[in-house]
């Protein structure tokens, strides 16, 4: 595994510009050697695929990691490969969802420019179901594998979430990188926590990415909470986040009851209490709050980082796929077959939220089935 190896302070870490900060190559980032390394080595062998009919077109809905995995070998099999998609520029929540800080935009993009060298065409600022058509792409193509991710975030349900102030993490995440590859943060166009106190509702990796983002960006404090225990709860433990250990505090067992807004609807403060986990009767973890814990503390700046419902409404309104119980995409058999004739769905938008590894993985392996497909009903 490459190693990076910037021993940076967090004094030092302060005294770079914002840029520069989001530029830094932190120590050991898992991410950005699995991009480098691993994710388009992905190779065909003839020996255990079936041999694709020349140029057979495909459409690939989506340019995050499933979709660059599927065309990928999508390509190297011989068919005639174009992704859709609707950014204006490739690679999904790898471009804009990871921070620059763990994954500099230069190697993604370089890797994209690989794969077109290699044949595959792109076609950005395309949003399949309104400004291009899907019934042009059925017409035009022999298959389509929806690759679209899961877009929708999980809502947050208590008193005072309609307050100004409020975003989900990933549009916090999404408005700085892009800011910083179009103007270099420069224009005032992203989501700003500095010198504000910040409060990241959500445990999780997306979570810790906010914090790091947050000290980046010189917040005034950096308060990130979850529900869950420590032992439930699934915290990275990237090199980068070293960078932020002793910036945030991190409190699992803590519920926001409400958030509070000032007199302009601006959100002001947040009232919190702690939780001790027990168990229902059939054995099912369940919280109660404990009795006299509750606190309110001062907030301007709250990033709602607690998951994703599903692909948004448009893929089954528009794609003719169905919705599992779990809200991605059913499939009809074998594994990413979601409807007939030659329609695949691969990702997030079939799995679930996941990792960007397994994304491209389900990619590789809806391109093989999709390829099969072809080879056993097409003769
Ligand atoms: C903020 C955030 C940070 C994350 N950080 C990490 C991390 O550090 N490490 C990790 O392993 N995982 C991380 N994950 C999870 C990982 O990014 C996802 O599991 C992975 O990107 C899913 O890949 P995908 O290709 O299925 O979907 P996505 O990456 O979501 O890509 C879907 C693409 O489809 C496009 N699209 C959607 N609808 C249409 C349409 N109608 N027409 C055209 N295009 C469309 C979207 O614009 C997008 O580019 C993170 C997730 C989030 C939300």
């Amino acid at each position: 595994m490459v190693k990076h190896k910037i021993p940076i302070t967090r004094e030092k870490f302060l005294q770079l510009t914002l840029p520069a900060r989001l530029q830094l190559w932190a120590e050991n980032r898992e991410l950005e050697d699995y991009i480098l390394t691993k994710a388009f080595t992905y190779k065909v062998t003839a020996a255990k695929l079936p041999i694709a009919h020349e140029k057979i077109k495909v459409a690939i809905i989506g340019s995050g990691p499933a979709g660059l995995g599927c065309a990928n070998v999508l390509n190297q099999l011989g068919f005639k490969v174009t992704v859709f998609e609707r950014d204006d520029r490739p690679g999904g929540l790898l471009m804009y969802g990871v921070p620059n800080i763990k994954l500099p935009k230069e190697i993604l993009l370089a890797k994209v420019r690989g794969l077109e060298e290699a044949g595959v065409e792109f076609r950005l600022n395309a949003e399949v179901g309104t400004n291009t058509s899907w019934e042009e792409i059925k017409k035009h193509y022999a298959a389509i594998v929806i690759c679209t991710g899961i877009a929708e975030p999980r809502s947050l349900e208590l008193p005072g979430n309609k307050l100004a102030g409020i975003y989900y993490a990933k549009d916090f995440l999404i408005s700085t990188t892009r800011s910083l590859l179009d103007n270099q943060l420069n224009a005032g166009t992203f989501i700003s926590a500095e010198g504000k106190d910040v409060l990241i509702i959500g445990g999780g990796d997306t979570g810790t990415d906010c914090a790091a983002l947050a000290l980046a960006h010189e917040a005034h404090s950096i308060l990130q909470v979850e529900r869950q225990d420590c032992n439930m709860a699934r915290i990275s433990e990237e090199g980068f986040c070293k960078l932020v250990k002793g910036d945030v505090s991190l409190q699992y067992n803590t519920k926001v009851k409400s958030l509070l807004g000032d007199d302009k609807g601006n959100v002001s403060g947040v009232e919190l209490c702690r939780l001790e986990w027990g168990q229902s009767k059939s054995g099912m973890p369940v919280a109660k709050e404990i009795e006299g814990t509750t606190q309110v503390l001062p907030i301007q700046l709250v990033l709602v980082s607690v998951g994703f419902t599903g692909p948004e409404a448009i893929v089954f309104e528009k794609f003719g796929v169905k919705r599992t119980p779990m809200g991605t995409i059913a499939t009809l058999g074998g594994l990413f077959l979601a409807a007939e004739p030659c329609i695949f769905a691969a990702g997030d938008a079939r799995r679930g939220s996941g990792m960007v590894e397994w994304a491209f993985e389900e990619g590789y392996d809806a391109a093989l089935e999709c390829a099969k497909y072809f080879t056993d009903n097409i003769k």
